[in-house]
């Protein structure tokens, strides 16, 4: 039997004044799964994750979180997920080790506040105050206070933005750790590769919508076509050449003896170009089959580039 999801959006839709923040946004999180959430500025990312921590209201649609309601049944689901928000959510003034052992105590089962504080680099801040710690230190110290609970579900809302290389990884390590633990995450990042690390599955989000959604290797798949290029001797004839491909290819020669081959490049296709540059006595020099990332693939999907 499948079980239900973690997280459960149907018709979401929020809005700010007259704009649709939120404009009919659909996505399951599976349990124990991560899920990105990746989209440009502005396409809602926050809105939809601060809506399943219950702290907005959603004009229209349902949102289940564990098959709570975040908002009518927050008392019950706030001890089952853990929350890092975007900016802050802390008391500035409250000490790093200070807030980080009142969170564990204020949990049945918490993780070992010593080794997280190991963990994530955050040894030398014990004694400072969060509004005296760098921008790096507050972010991985709301990433320990999100998971120091041990909770189910966390929320995570660009939690490597503005880290470091190291930290970044340690925060990689641990959201691998807490998915072997048996914990769902659900984070948003600008970083692609962050995605395609950690993510079993991601949600492509523009204008408040998902546009498209699978694991990354689906999406490379789905999204766009592949491509081969070659050098050969100027002026083959590429409409030969494109007679011999299957429907939906296209062929071109891009500079005097350069060629590049656009469509569904699968091992047969590669056989079949070699076997065309036989027959015509070419031998074709650095043939390279290049896949589309994930981020040619979210450019075609909402005409963006990704920026923190
Ligand atoms: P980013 O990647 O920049 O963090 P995002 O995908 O998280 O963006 P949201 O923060 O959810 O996007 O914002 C979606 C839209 O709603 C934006 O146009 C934003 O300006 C608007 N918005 C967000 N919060 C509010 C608010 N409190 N009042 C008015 N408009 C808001």
């Amino acid at each position: 039997m499948l079980s239900e999801p973690a997280v459960r959006i149907r018709g979401l839709v929020k809005r700010y004044g007259p704009k649709a923040a939120v404009d009919g946004l659909d996505l399951d999180v599976a349990p124990g799964s991560v899920t990105a959430v990746l989209g440009p500025n502005g396409a809602g990312k926050t809105t939809t994750i601060e809506t399943c921590e219950g702290y907005r209201r959603a004009d229209a649609g349902t949102v289940r979180v564990l098959g709570l309601d975040p908002v009518a049944d927050a008392a019950r689901l706030r001890p089952r997920i853990g929350v890092m928000l975007q900016s802050g959510g802390v008391y500035s003034g409250a000490r790093a080790d200070e807030m980080l052992r009142h969170m564990a105590s204020l949990h049945a089962r918490p993780l070992d506040v010593d080794a997280l504080i190991e963990r994530l680099g955050l040894g030398s801040c014990g004694r400072t105050t969060y509004r005296r710690l760098s921008g790096g230190q507050q972010q991985r110290l709301a990433l320990a206070m999100a998971v120091v609970g041990r909770p189910e579900l966390v929320f995570l809302d660009e939690p490597t933005a503005g880290l470091d290389p190291q930290a970044r990884r340690a925060t990689w390590e641990l959201v691998r750790e807490l998915r072997a633990d048996g914990v769902t995450t659900v984070l948003t990042t600008h970083f692609m590769d962050e995605a395609e690390e950690l993510a079993d599955h991601i949600a492509i989000i523009d204008a408040g919508r998902v546009v498209a959604q699978g694991s990354a290797e689906e999406l490379c798949r789905g999204g766009a076509e592949n491509t081969l290029r070659f050098t050969g001797r100027p002026g083959l004839d590429v409409g030969s050449l494109l007679k011999a491909l299957p429907d939906g290819s296209a062929a071109a020669e891009l500079t005097p003896g350069e060629y590049r081959i656009t469509g569904e490049v699968d091992p047969q296709l590669l056989a079949t170009v070699t076997s065309w540059c036989a027959q015509h006595g070419v031998l074709p020099h650095g043939i390279s089959v290049e896949r589309h990332t994930l981020e040619d693939v979210f450019l075609e999907l909402t005409g963006k580039e990704l920026r923190g």
